[in-house]
């Protein structure tokens, strides 16, 4: 390749932002000739790595802008810890179908079963497919809307929560939300009904949700459209925290 030819080919690829064949013109060019690739297989070979390089820039970013509190994947879920748990309903899950129908997610169980794990790894394979996601608990958000309206910012700070395609709301019920509070969550609920796909965690039932919310009426107009297209799923089993716990007190029952 000529120097002028090469120099053409990187400037025009910075112009372009395809940053992958900026900085690797040369060595494409060379796997190409060694591999004696046609016209086709070498422009395929151009675009497909670029479109990888991208793909996993933009889902490090994602991930890192998500909010999420870790990064474990369905992948590390054991299973046959939650035999209770059917398998297939998270697999179903993670085909992710729910996302487009606009659908919510409800995990429901006592501490330790695995709930958070569940919507986390949903979320990250949501993020891998390429939707837009956001993690946050119950707590953070009120805070945030609450303090985003003592400072007149509350239509901007709702739009973090509206955005994303699917949103993580954890640990609904952990403490009972104030009025206000508890109709900044119904405004919330009702602008992604139909619009976008939340999960929410819970250590509570449906029935004790107007404990958190603190007003029967409330709590019905949101649970209405939560759960209008919702798959819900009751964890009801051991938990994981205390796992190690249990099994060091079985090998000490048997000495
Ligand atoms: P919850 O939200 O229901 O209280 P978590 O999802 O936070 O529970 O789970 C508690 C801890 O145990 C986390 O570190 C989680 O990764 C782990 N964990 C829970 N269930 C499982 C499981 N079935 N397989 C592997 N790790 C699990
Ligand atoms: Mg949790």
């Amino acid at each position: 390749m000529s120097e002028l030819v090469a120099g053409r080919i990187i400037r025009h690829a910075e112009r372009l932002k395809l940053s992958h064949l900026t900085d690797t013109a040369e060595q494409l060019c060379q796997r190409a000739d060694d591999a004696q690739l046609g016209y086709r297989e070498f422009l395929d070979l151009v675009l497909d790595e670029e479109v990888a390089v991208r793909e996993s820039r933009r889902f490090t970013n994602a991930l890192k802008l998500s909010g999420l509190p870790h990064r474990k994947s369905l992948d590390e879920f054991d299973f046959a810890f939650q035999p209770d748990l059917d398998p297939r309903k998270i697999k179903d899950l993670a085909a992710l179908t729910f996302i487009d129908a606009k659908a919510n997610v409800c995990l429901l169980g006592p501490p330790g079963v695995g709930k958070t794990m569940l919507a986390v790894g949903l979320a990250i394979a949501a993020c891998q497919a390429g939707y837009s996601i956001y993690f946050t608990t119950l707590d953070d958000l009120v805070r945030n809307l609450s303090d985003a309206e003592a400072t007149g910012r509350f239509r901007k700070k709702l739009q973090t929560y509206l955005k994303p395609a699917l949103l993580v709301v954890d640990e609904v019920g952990y403490l009972p939300l104030s009025r206000a509070e508890a109709n900044m969550v119904f405004q919330l609920v009702s602008r992604r009904y139909e619009h976008g796909s939340m999960i929410w965690t819970s250590n509570k039932s449906f029935s004790e949700m107007a404990q958190v919310f603190g007003d029967d009426a409330l709590t019905t107009a949101i649970l209405d459209r939560l759960l209008h297209h919702a798959e819900i799923i009751t964890i009801n089993g051991p938990s994981y925290r205390l796992k190690d716990r249990t099994l060091t007190a079985e090998k000490g029952d048997r000495h």
